[in-house]
Protein backbone atom coordinates (compact mmCIF):
# COMPACT_ATOMS: atom_id res chain seq x y z
CA UNK A 1 0.00 0.00 0.00
CA UNK A 2 1.56 3.43 -1.22
CA UNK A 3 1.53 5.38 2.01
CA UNK A 4 1.97 8.46 0.13
CA UNK A 5 -1.64 7.50 -2.09
CA UNK A 6 -3.88 10.52 -1.45
CA UNK A 7 -6.64 7.36 -1.39
CA UNK A 8 -4.54 6.40 1.99
CA UNK A 9 -4.00 9.51 3.19
CA UNK A 10 -7.35 10.42 3.31
CA UNK A 11 -8.92 7.21 4.57
CA UNK A 12 -6.15 7.12 7.33
CA UNK A 13 -7.95 10.83 8.04
CA UNK A 14 -10.95 9.72 8.43
CA UNK A 15 -10.39 6.67 10.22
CA UNK A 16 -8.22 8.60 12.90
CA UNK A 17 -10.90 11.29 13.23
CA UNK A 18 -13.30 8.41 13.71
CA UNK A 19 -11.68 6.64 16.41
CA UNK A 20 -11.40 10.23 18.49
CA UNK A 21 -15.41 10.35 17.75
CA UNK A 22 -15.89 7.37 18.84
CA UNK A 23 -13.51 7.23 22.20
CA UNK A 24 -15.39 10.62 23.20
CA UNK A 25 -18.43 9.20 22.72
CA UNK A 26 -17.56 5.71 24.74
CA UNK A 27 -16.28 7.61 27.58
CA UNK A 28 -19.71 10.46 27.07
CA UNK A 29 -21.96 6.78 26.63
CA UNK A 30 -20.12 5.35 30.20
CA UNK A 31 -20.06 8.45 32.57
CA UNK A 32 -23.90 8.96 31.65
CA UNK A 33 -24.78 5.29 32.09
CA UNK A 34 -23.06 5.29 35.15
CA UNK A 35 -24.28 8.42 36.79
CA UNK A 36 -27.67 6.97 35.57
CA UNK A 37 -27.68 4.34 36.99
CA UNK A 38 -26.05 5.34 40.85
CA UNK A 39 -29.01 8.01 40.59
CA UNK A 40 -31.66 5.78 39.85
CA UNK A 41 -30.12 3.26 42.66
CA UNK A 42 -30.01 5.84 45.15
CA UNK A 43 -33.68 7.00 44.55
CA UNK A 44 -34.68 2.95 44.65
CA UNK A 45 -33.06 3.46 48.02
CA UNK A 46 -34.13 6.67 49.95
CA UNK A 47 -37.45 5.41 48.64
CA UNK A 48 -37.83 2.14 50.52
CA UNK A 49 -36.22 4.46 52.80
CA UNK A 50 -39.07 6.44 53.41
CA UNK A 51 -42.03 4.22 52.64
CA UNK A 52 -40.27 1.84 55.80
CA UNK A 53 -41.22 5.15 57.71
CA UNK A 54 -44.77 5.98 56.60
CA UNK A 55 -46.36 2.69 56.48
CA UNK A 56 -44.62 0.62 59.23
CA UNK A 57 -42.95 3.40 61.20
CA UNK A 58 -45.51 5.55 61.40
CA UNK A 59 -48.03 2.51 62.93
CA UNK A 60 -45.63 1.12 65.22
CA UNK A 61 -47.12 3.29 68.48
CA UNK A 62 -50.45 2.24 67.57
CA UNK A 63 -50.31 -1.62 66.39
CA UNK A 64 -47.57 -2.31 68.52
CA UNK A 65 -44.02 -3.65 68.03
CA UNK A 66 -45.18 -7.30 67.27
CA UNK A 67 -47.21 -6.30 63.99
CA UNK A 68 -44.01 -3.92 63.57
CA UNK A 69 -41.59 -6.36 63.62
CA UNK A 70 -43.67 -9.72 61.68
CA UNK A 71 -44.52 -6.87 58.91
CA UNK A 72 -40.86 -5.82 58.59
CA UNK A 73 -39.73 -9.61 58.31
CA UNK A 74 -42.06 -10.10 56.23
CA UNK A 75 -41.70 -8.04 53.39
CA UNK A 76 -37.46 -8.35 54.09
CA UNK A 77 -37.40 -11.53 55.12
CA UNK A 78 -33.40 -11.89 57.40
CA UNK A 79 -31.01 -13.75 55.10
CA UNK A 80 -32.66 -13.75 52.32
CA UNK A 81 -33.08 -10.59 50.19
CA UNK A 82 -30.94 -8.98 47.59
CA UNK A 83 -31.23 -5.65 50.00
CA UNK A 84 -30.33 -4.39 53.41
CA UNK A 85 -32.30 -2.93 55.77
CA UNK A 86 -31.48 -1.63 60.00
CA UNK A 87 -33.75 0.47 61.98
CA UNK A 88 -32.44 1.58 65.37
CA UNK A 89 -32.40 4.11 67.91
CA UNK A 90 -30.00 5.42 69.41
CA UNK A 91 -27.38 1.74 70.20
CA UNK A 92 -30.48 -0.30 70.10
CA UNK A 93 -31.01 -2.14 66.40
CA UNK A 94 -35.03 -2.49 65.88
CA UNK A 95 -34.82 -4.26 63.11
CA UNK A 96 -32.05 -5.84 61.06
CA UNK A 97 -32.60 -8.05 57.47
CA UNK A 98 -29.36 -9.66 57.85
CA UNK A 99 -26.75 -10.78 56.18
CA UNK A 100 -27.71 -10.63 52.29
CA UNK A 101 -28.28 -13.98 50.18
CA UNK A 102 -28.19 -12.76 46.59
CA UNK A 103 -25.51 -12.06 46.18
CA UNK A 104 -24.07 -13.07 49.30
CA UNK A 105 -22.73 -10.26 51.81
CA UNK A 106 -22.09 -9.92 55.39
CA UNK A 107 -23.51 -7.20 56.79
CA UNK A 108 -22.90 -8.22 60.43
CA UNK A 109 -20.12 -5.67 61.24
CA UNK A 110 -21.46 -2.59 59.32
CA UNK A 111 -21.01 0.73 61.45
CA UNK A 112 -23.99 1.80 63.44
CA UNK A 113 -25.16 5.57 61.52
CA UNK A 114 -23.30 7.49 64.35
CA UNK A 115 -22.24 10.28 61.99
CA UNK A 116 -24.68 12.77 61.36
CA UNK A 117 -23.20 13.80 58.26
CA UNK A 118 -24.50 10.29 57.27
CA UNK A 119 -27.97 11.00 57.71
CA UNK A 120 -30.50 11.91 54.78
CA UNK A 121 -27.71 11.03 52.37
CA UNK A 122 -26.27 8.59 50.72
CA UNK A 123 -22.95 7.16 51.94
CA UNK A 124 -20.45 3.98 51.31
CA UNK A 125 -19.54 1.40 53.29
CA UNK A 126 -17.29 -1.84 52.65
CA UNK A 127 -19.06 -5.14 53.82
CA UNK A 128 -17.12 -7.89 56.07
CA UNK A 129 -17.28 -9.91 53.00
CA UNK A 130 -15.65 -7.06 50.77
CA UNK A 131 -18.47 -5.87 48.50
CA UNK A 132 -18.90 -2.02 48.07
CA UNK A 133 -22.96 -1.05 49.78
CA UNK A 134 -24.65 1.95 48.95
CA UNK A 135 -26.42 2.77 52.36
CA UNK A 136 -29.23 5.27 52.77
CA UNK A 137 -29.74 6.48 56.13
CA UNK A 138 -33.20 8.56 56.96
CA UNK A 139 -34.14 10.18 60.41
CA UNK A 140 -37.64 9.41 61.53
CA UNK A 141 -38.66 11.69 64.46
CA UNK A 142 -41.70 11.64 66.33
CA UNK A 143 -42.55 14.58 68.61
CA UNK A 144 -41.21 13.77 71.90
CA UNK A 145 -39.86 10.35 70.83
CA UNK A 146 -36.23 9.83 70.26
CA UNK A 147 -35.23 9.67 67.21
CA UNK A 148 -35.01 6.59 65.09
CA UNK A 149 -33.06 5.91 61.96
CA UNK A 150 -33.55 3.54 59.22
CA UNK A 151 -30.91 2.24 56.88
CA UNK A 152 -31.18 1.44 53.23
CA UNK A 153 -28.40 -0.54 51.42
CA UNK A 154 -27.48 -2.49 48.58
CA UNK A 155 -24.39 -3.43 46.86
CA UNK A 156 -23.28 -1.44 43.68
CA UNK A 157 -22.35 -4.83 42.22
CA UNK A 158 -25.20 -4.57 39.62
CA UNK A 159 -23.85 -1.09 38.46
CA UNK A 160 -20.78 -2.58 38.31
CA UNK A 161 -21.95 -5.80 36.27
CA UNK A 162 -24.01 -2.98 33.49
CA UNK A 163 -20.50 -0.88 33.08
CA UNK A 164 -17.87 -4.06 32.93
CA UNK A 165 -20.75 -5.08 30.20
CA UNK A 166 -20.79 -1.76 28.72
CA UNK A 167 -17.11 -1.37 28.34
CA UNK A 168 -16.81 -4.59 26.89
CA UNK A 169 -19.10 -3.95 24.21
CA UNK A 170 -17.87 -0.51 23.73
CA UNK A 171 -14.06 -2.27 23.79
CA UNK A 172 -15.22 -4.57 20.95
CA UNK A 173 -17.35 -3.18 18.85
CA UNK A 174 -15.13 0.57 18.40
CA UNK A 175 -12.25 -1.80 16.21
CA UNK A 176 -15.29 -3.74 14.69
CA UNK A 177 -16.26 0.08 13.21
CA UNK A 178 -13.04 0.85 12.73
CA UNK A 179 -12.40 -2.12 9.76
CA UNK A 180 -15.31 -1.38 8.62
CA UNK A 181 -14.74 2.38 7.88
CA UNK A 182 -11.43 1.94 7.03
CA UNK A 183 -12.35 -1.51 4.14
CA UNK A 184 -15.53 1.24 3.17
CA UNK A 185 -13.75 4.40 3.21
CA UNK A 186 -10.82 2.73 0.85
CA UNK A 187 -13.21 1.09 -0.75
CA UNK A 188 -15.47 4.41 -1.40
CA UNK A 189 -12.19 6.93 -2.05
CA UNK A 190 -10.99 3.98 -4.35
CA UNK A 191 -14.27 5.11 -5.92
CA UNK A 192 -14.27 8.61 -5.73
CA UNK A 193 -10.33 9.10 -7.37
CA UNK A 194 -11.18 6.68 -10.12
CA UNK A 195 -11.53 9.50 -12.39
CA UNK A 196 -8.21 11.10 -11.04
CA UNK A 197 -6.64 7.98 -11.95
CA UNK A 198 -8.13 7.78 -15.44
CA UNK A 199 -7.31 11.33 -16.17
CA UNK A 200 -3.56 10.91 -15.10
CA UNK A 201 -3.22 8.30 -17.77
CA UNK A 202 -4.50 9.88 -20.30
CA UNK A 203 -2.83 13.42 -19.33
CA UNK A 204 0.55 10.66 -20.24
CA UNK A 205 -0.60 9.31 -23.05
CA UNK A 206 -1.44 13.22 -24.35
CA UNK A 207 1.75 14.57 -23.34
CA UNK A 208 4.05 11.52 -24.58
CA UNK A 209 1.99 11.05 -28.36
CA UNK A 210 -0.83 13.52 -29.40
CA UNK A 211 -1.32 16.59 -28.41
CA UNK A 212 -4.17 16.96 -30.38
CA UNK A 213 -6.31 14.67 -27.99
CA UNK A 214 -8.15 16.11 -24.87
CA UNK A 215 -9.05 14.80 -21.75
CA UNK A 216 -12.30 13.72 -21.17
CA UNK A 217 -14.75 15.82 -19.45
CA UNK A 218 -16.59 14.09 -16.62
CA UNK A 219 -19.62 16.39 -16.18
CA UNK A 220 -20.29 15.73 -12.86
CA UNK A 221 -19.84 19.64 -11.85
CA UNK A 222 -17.26 19.34 -9.23
CA UNK A 223 -14.35 20.10 -8.91
CA UNK A 224 -12.28 17.36 -11.23
CA UNK A 225 -15.14 18.69 -14.27
CA UNK A 226 -13.22 21.90 -13.27
CA UNK A 227 -9.78 20.58 -13.00
CA UNK A 228 -9.87 18.30 -16.85
CA UNK A 229 -11.55 21.31 -18.49
CA UNK A 230 -9.01 23.67 -17.01
CA UNK A 231 -6.28 20.90 -18.13
CA UNK A 232 -7.99 20.68 -21.40
CA UNK A 233 -7.34 24.84 -22.01
CA UNK A 234 -3.48 24.32 -20.84
CA UNK A 235 -3.21 21.64 -23.07
CA UNK A 236 -4.58 23.63 -26.05
CA UNK A 237 -1.74 26.71 -25.41
CA UNK A 238 0.57 23.83 -25.07
CA UNK A 239 -0.15 22.98 -28.65
CA UNK A 240 -0.76 25.86 -30.11
CA UNK A 241 3.01 26.79 -28.81
CA UNK A 242 4.40 23.78 -30.06
CA UNK A 243 2.71 24.22 -33.04
CA UNK A 244 3.97 27.37 -33.64
CA UNK A 245 7.52 25.88 -33.25
CA UNK A 246 7.55 23.26 -35.57
CA UNK A 247 6.23 25.44 -37.87
CA UNK A 248 8.85 28.03 -37.21
CA UNK A 249 11.39 25.30 -37.65
CA UNK A 250 10.06 23.62 -40.60
CA UNK A 251 9.76 27.05 -42.62
CA UNK A 252 13.47 27.70 -41.41
CA UNK A 253 14.50 25.05 -42.49
CA UNK A 254 12.65 24.69 -45.97
CA UNK A 255 13.85 28.53 -46.66
CA UNK A 256 17.32 27.63 -46.14
CA UNK A 257 17.43 25.04 -48.37
CA UNK A 258 17.30 26.43 -51.52
CA UNK A 259 20.14 29.34 -50.84
CA UNK A 260 22.06 26.82 -49.42
CA UNK A 261 21.96 24.23 -52.71
CA UNK A 262 22.46 27.59 -54.82
CA UNK A 263 25.35 28.41 -53.12
CA UNK A 264 26.77 24.97 -52.74
CA UNK A 265 26.17 24.82 -56.55
CA UNK A 266 28.06 28.45 -57.29
CA UNK A 267 31.12 27.45 -54.64
CA UNK A 268 31.29 24.14 -57.22
CA UNK A 269 31.22 26.19 -60.19
CA UNK A 270 34.04 28.68 -58.59
CA UNK A 271 36.22 25.44 -58.15
CA UNK A 272 36.35 24.96 -61.60
CA UNK A 273 37.87 27.95 -62.42
CA UNK A 274 41.78 27.77 -63.38
CA UNK A 275 42.83 31.40 -62.71
CA UNK A 276 42.03 30.68 -58.85
CA UNK A 277 44.72 30.93 -56.79
CA UNK A 278 45.66 28.32 -54.12
CA UNK A 279 44.79 30.46 -51.23
CA UNK A 280 41.06 31.36 -52.87
CA UNK A 281 40.76 27.49 -53.59
CA UNK A 282 41.46 26.41 -50.13
CA UNK A 283 39.17 29.31 -48.78
CA UNK A 284 36.18 28.07 -51.47
CA UNK A 285 36.82 24.42 -50.27
CA UNK A 286 36.53 25.24 -46.65
CA UNK A 287 33.21 27.24 -47.78
CA UNK A 288 32.05 24.53 -49.25
CA UNK A 289 32.68 22.16 -46.59
CA UNK A 290 30.74 24.28 -44.15
CA UNK A 291 28.13 24.50 -46.69
CA UNK A 292 27.37 20.51 -46.68
CA UNK A 293 27.56 20.97 -42.88
CA UNK A 294 24.64 23.26 -42.90
CA UNK A 295 22.78 21.28 -45.19
CA UNK A 296 22.76 17.99 -42.98
CA UNK A 297 22.13 20.35 -40.16
CA UNK A 298 19.07 21.60 -42.18
CA UNK A 299 17.91 17.82 -43.23
CA UNK A 300 18.18 16.88 -39.94
CA UNK A 301 15.94 19.59 -38.08
CA UNK A 302 13.33 19.26 -41.20
CA UNK A 303 13.87 15.59 -40.39
CA UNK A 304 12.96 15.99 -36.79
CA UNK A 305 10.51 18.54 -36.85
CA UNK A 306 7.85 16.27 -39.78
CA UNK A 307 8.82 13.54 -37.17
CA UNK A 308 7.71 15.46 -34.03
CA UNK A 309 4.60 17.32 -36.19
CA UNK A 310 3.55 13.85 -37.66
CA UNK A 311 4.05 15.45 -41.22
CA UNK A 312 6.57 12.44 -41.79
CA UNK A 313 4.66 9.50 -43.07
CA UNK A 314 5.99 6.20 -40.99
CA UNK A 315 5.30 2.97 -42.24
CA UNK A 316 4.40 0.65 -39.53
CA UNK A 317 5.60 -3.07 -41.02
CA UNK A 318 6.82 -6.05 -39.24
CA UNK A 319 10.92 -5.38 -38.77
CA UNK A 320 13.33 -7.76 -37.64
CA UNK A 321 15.66 -6.23 -35.01
CA UNK A 322 18.22 -8.67 -35.15
CA UNK A 323 18.72 -9.01 -38.44
CA UNK A 324 18.59 -5.49 -39.30
CA UNK A 325 21.33 -4.37 -35.93
CA UNK A 326 23.43 -7.55 -37.98
CA UNK A 327 23.32 -5.81 -41.36
CA UNK A 328 24.00 -2.41 -39.82
CA UNK A 329 27.16 -3.64 -38.57
CA UNK A 330 28.18 -5.24 -41.46
CA UNK A 331 27.82 -1.87 -43.34
CA UNK A 332 29.39 0.36 -40.80
CA UNK A 333 32.10 -2.26 -40.69
CA UNK A 334 34.64 0.41 -42.81
CA UNK A 335 34.04 3.05 -40.09
CA UNK A 336 34.69 1.50 -37.38
CA UNK A 337 38.07 -0.36 -39.09
CA UNK A 338 39.32 2.50 -39.92
CA UNK A 339 39.65 3.91 -36.79
CA UNK A 340 40.77 0.47 -35.66
CA UNK A 341 38.19 -0.32 -33.58
CA UNK A 342 36.37 -3.80 -33.00
CA UNK A 343 32.39 -3.16 -34.10
CA UNK A 344 30.47 -6.82 -33.92
CA UNK A 345 26.88 -7.64 -33.82
CA UNK A 346 26.13 -10.41 -30.86
CA UNK A 347 24.48 -13.39 -32.40
CA UNK A 348 20.65 -14.02 -31.40
CA UNK A 349 17.26 -14.75 -32.69
CA UNK A 350 15.31 -12.90 -34.55
CA UNK A 351 13.59 -9.70 -32.43
CA UNK A 352 10.32 -8.40 -34.19
CA UNK A 353 8.84 -5.25 -34.13
CA UNK A 354 6.28 -3.16 -35.83
CA UNK A 355 8.11 0.26 -36.96
CA UNK A 356 9.66 2.04 -40.01
CA UNK A 357 12.77 -0.18 -41.28
CA UNK A 358 14.32 3.22 -42.33
CA UNK A 359 13.36 5.03 -39.77
CA UNK A 360 15.01 2.19 -37.37
CA UNK A 361 17.59 1.88 -39.15
CA UNK A 362 18.55 5.16 -39.08
CA UNK A 363 18.52 4.63 -35.51
CA UNK A 364 21.21 2.25 -35.59
CA UNK A 365 23.26 4.30 -37.69
CA UNK A 366 22.92 7.18 -35.52
CA UNK A 367 24.22 5.15 -32.74
CA UNK A 368 26.85 2.96 -33.88
CA UNK A 369 28.11 6.65 -35.39
CA UNK A 370 28.25 8.31 -32.23
CA UNK A 371 29.68 5.21 -30.66
CA UNK A 372 32.41 4.93 -33.30
CA UNK A 373 32.94 8.71 -33.02
CA UNK A 374 33.28 9.08 -29.52
CA UNK A 375 35.32 5.92 -28.89
CA UNK A 376 39.30 5.67 -29.35
CA UNK A 377 41.42 3.66 -31.46
CA UNK A 378 41.60 0.24 -30.02
CA UNK A 379 38.45 0.38 -28.28
CA UNK A 380 35.30 -1.97 -28.79
CA UNK A 381 31.62 -1.48 -29.77
CA UNK A 382 29.05 -4.25 -29.51
CA UNK A 383 25.47 -3.83 -30.86
CA UNK A 384 22.91 -6.38 -29.34
CA UNK A 385 19.18 -7.02 -29.93
CA UNK A 386 17.06 -9.33 -27.60
CA UNK A 387 13.33 -9.98 -26.34
CA UNK A 388 13.03 -8.38 -22.61
CA UNK A 389 9.61 -9.96 -21.14
CA UNK A 390 7.12 -8.20 -24.00
CA UNK A 391 9.80 -5.35 -25.04
CA UNK A 392 12.19 -5.58 -27.79
CA UNK A 393 15.60 -4.09 -26.59
CA UNK A 394 18.70 -2.98 -28.86
CA UNK A 395 21.87 -1.86 -27.16
CA UNK A 396 25.00 -0.40 -28.70
CA UNK A 397 27.87 -0.36 -26.06
CA UNK A 398 31.22 1.38 -26.73
CA UNK A 399 34.34 1.45 -24.98
CA UNK A 400 34.50 5.16 -25.18
CA UNK A 401 35.00 8.42 -23.59
CA UNK A 402 31.39 7.94 -21.75
CA UNK A 403 29.19 10.98 -21.13
CA UNK A 404 29.60 13.32 -18.33
CA UNK A 405 26.80 12.43 -15.61
CA UNK A 406 25.53 16.06 -15.81
CA UNK A 407 25.38 15.91 -19.67
CA UNK A 408 23.31 12.96 -19.63
CA UNK A 409 19.69 14.45 -18.66
CA UNK A 410 20.07 16.62 -22.18
CA UNK A 411 21.98 14.60 -24.55
CA UNK A 412 18.99 14.27 -26.51
CA UNK A 413 17.95 17.92 -27.01
CA UNK A 414 18.50 19.47 -30.32
CA UNK A 415 21.80 20.90 -30.63
CA UNK A 416 23.62 19.68 -27.65
CA UNK A 417 27.07 18.45 -27.44
CA UNK A 418 28.89 17.27 -24.20
CA UNK A 419 31.70 18.47 -25.62
CA UNK A 420 31.38 21.06 -27.60
CA UNK A 421 34.91 21.44 -29.58
CA UNK A 422 35.14 17.73 -29.63
CA UNK A 423 31.84 17.06 -31.72
CA UNK A 424 32.89 19.92 -33.84
CA UNK A 425 35.59 18.45 -34.82
CA UNK A 426 33.60 15.43 -35.61
CA UNK A 427 31.15 16.98 -37.61
CA UNK A 428 28.13 16.72 -34.95
CA UNK A 429 25.79 19.11 -34.61
CA UNK A 430 24.38 17.53 -31.81
CA UNK A 431 20.95 16.60 -33.36
CA UNK A 432 22.08 12.86 -34.40
CA UNK A 433 20.31 11.87 -30.89
CA UNK A 434 17.49 14.34 -31.01
CA UNK A 435 16.45 12.55 -34.58
CA UNK A 436 16.95 9.26 -32.47
CA UNK A 437 14.45 10.24 -29.72
CA UNK A 438 11.74 11.50 -32.27
CA UNK A 439 11.98 8.29 -34.33
CA UNK A 440 11.62 6.18 -30.62
CA UNK A 441 8.21 8.28 -29.53
CA UNK A 442 6.96 7.61 -33.14
CA UNK A 443 6.98 4.25 -32.25
CA UNK A 444 6.25 4.02 -28.50
CA UNK A 445 9.60 2.92 -27.64
CA UNK A 446 11.85 4.59 -24.88
CA UNK A 447 15.59 5.61 -25.55
CA UNK A 448 17.49 5.24 -22.40
CA UNK A 449 21.46 5.66 -22.13
CA UNK A 450 23.97 4.22 -19.26
CA UNK A 451 27.47 5.18 -18.54
CA UNK A 452 29.02 1.96 -18.16
CA UNK A 453 30.94 0.56 -14.79
CA UNK A 454 34.60 0.65 -16.42
CA UNK A 455 34.38 2.83 -19.25
CA UNK A 456 32.30 4.02 -22.12
CA UNK A 457 28.39 4.11 -22.87
CA UNK A 458 25.38 1.48 -23.22
CA UNK A 459 22.85 3.79 -25.21
CA UNK A 460 18.85 1.34 -25.20
CA UNK A 461 16.22 1.41 -27.15
CA UNK A 462 13.09 -0.79 -26.04
CA UNK A 463 9.58 -0.81 -27.61
CA UNK A 464 6.91 -3.03 -27.58
CA UNK A 465 7.80 -6.48 -29.09
CA UNK A 466 5.66 -8.15 -31.96
CA UNK A 467 4.41 -11.64 -32.34
CA UNK A 468 4.86 -12.34 -35.82
CA UNK A 469 2.55 -14.49 -37.79
CA UNK A 470 3.63 -16.37 -40.57
CA UNK A 471 2.03 -14.14 -43.35
CA UNK A 472 3.76 -11.12 -41.63
CA UNK A 473 6.72 -12.37 -42.14
CA UNK A 474 6.86 -13.35 -45.66
CA UNK A 475 6.30 -8.83 -46.43
CA UNK A 476 9.11 -8.76 -43.65
CA UNK A 477 11.35 -6.45 -45.65
CA UNK A 478 14.47 -7.17 -43.36
CA UNK A 479 13.34 -10.61 -42.16
CA UNK A 480 15.26 -11.59 -45.77
CA UNK A 481 18.79 -9.57 -44.63
CA UNK A 482 20.01 -11.99 -41.99
CA UNK A 483 23.17 -12.35 -40.66
CA UNK A 484 24.95 -15.68 -40.14
CA UNK A 485 23.41 -17.03 -36.75
CA UNK A 486 20.99 -18.90 -35.01
CA UNK A 487 17.60 -17.71 -35.59
CA UNK A 488 13.77 -18.90 -34.79
CA UNK A 489 11.95 -19.74 -38.38
CA UNK A 490 8.49 -18.75 -37.86
CA UNK A 491 6.83 -21.77 -39.92
CA UNK A 492 3.02 -22.20 -41.03
CA UNK A 493 3.82 -25.21 -38.76
CA UNK A 494 5.11 -23.39 -36.03
CA UNK A 495 7.70 -21.83 -34.99
CA UNK A 496 11.42 -23.48 -35.81
CA UNK A 497 15.04 -22.98 -34.79
CA UNK A 498 17.47 -22.64 -37.81
CA UNK A 499 20.84 -22.05 -38.16
CA UNK A 500 22.37 -19.94 -41.36
CA UNK A 501 25.98 -20.46 -42.02
CA UNK A 502 28.74 -17.91 -42.95
CA UNK A 503 29.12 -17.71 -46.68
CA UNK A 504 32.00 -19.69 -47.95
CA UNK A 505 34.41 -16.43 -48.93
CA UNK A 506 34.22 -15.19 -45.22
P1 LIG B 1 26.70 14.83 -32.15
O1 LIG B 1 26.38 15.04 -33.57
O2 LIG B 1 27.41 15.97 -31.52
O3 LIG B 1 27.32 13.52 -31.90
P2 LIG B 1 24.40 13.71 -30.92
O4 LIG B 1 23.03 14.27 -30.77
O5 LIG B 1 24.55 12.49 -31.72
O6 LIG B 1 25.29 14.88 -31.48
O7 LIG B 1 24.99 13.46 -29.49
C1 LIG B 1 24.89 14.48 -28.51
C2 LIG B 1 26.06 14.44 -27.58
O8 LIG B 1 26.01 13.26 -26.78
C3 LIG B 1 27.38 14.35 -28.30
O9 LIG B 1 27.89 15.66 -28.59
C4 LIG B 1 28.27 13.63 -27.31
O10 LIG B 1 28.86 14.55 -26.44
C5 LIG B 1 27.31 12.76 -26.54
N1 LIG B 1 27.34 11.35 -26.97
C6 LIG B 1 26.45 10.72 -27.75
N2 LIG B 1 26.77 9.41 -27.90
C7 LIG B 1 27.90 9.22 -27.20
C8 LIG B 1 28.75 8.08 -26.94
N3 LIG B 1 28.47 6.90 -27.45
N4 LIG B 1 29.81 8.27 -26.15
C9 LIG B 1 30.09 9.48 -25.63
N5 LIG B 1 29.35 10.59 -25.82
C10 LIG B 1 28.27 10.47 -26.59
Amino acid sequence: MNRKSLRYRITSFFVGFLALALVVFSIAVYLGVRTFLTRSLEQTLANDARNIATDYLAQRNTKGDGWFLGELTEAYPPGLGHQFIRISQGDRVLFDSGNMRDPYVNTSKLPMPSKPAWVNVIHRETAASGQRLMIYTLAYQESGRPQILVESGTTIDSIRHVLRSLFVILLFTIPVILIIASVGGHALMSRLLLPVVVLTDQAERIGRKDMGERLAVIPSGDELERLSLSLNRMIERLEDTLAHNHRFSADASHELRTPLTIIRGQLEELTQRSDLSAVAKDGIGSALEETDRMSRIVESLMTITRLDCGGERIQMIPVDLMAMASTTVEHMHLLADEKNISLVCKEGLPVYVTGDPMRLKQVMVNLLDNAIKYTAAGGAVVVSAMTEGDRAVLRVSDTGIGIPEAAVPFIFDRFYRADKGRSRESGGAGLGLAIVKSICSAHDAVISVKNNDGRGTTMQMDLPLLLPSPSQIKDTQMATERAPGRYLRVADDGPEEKTIQPPKNS
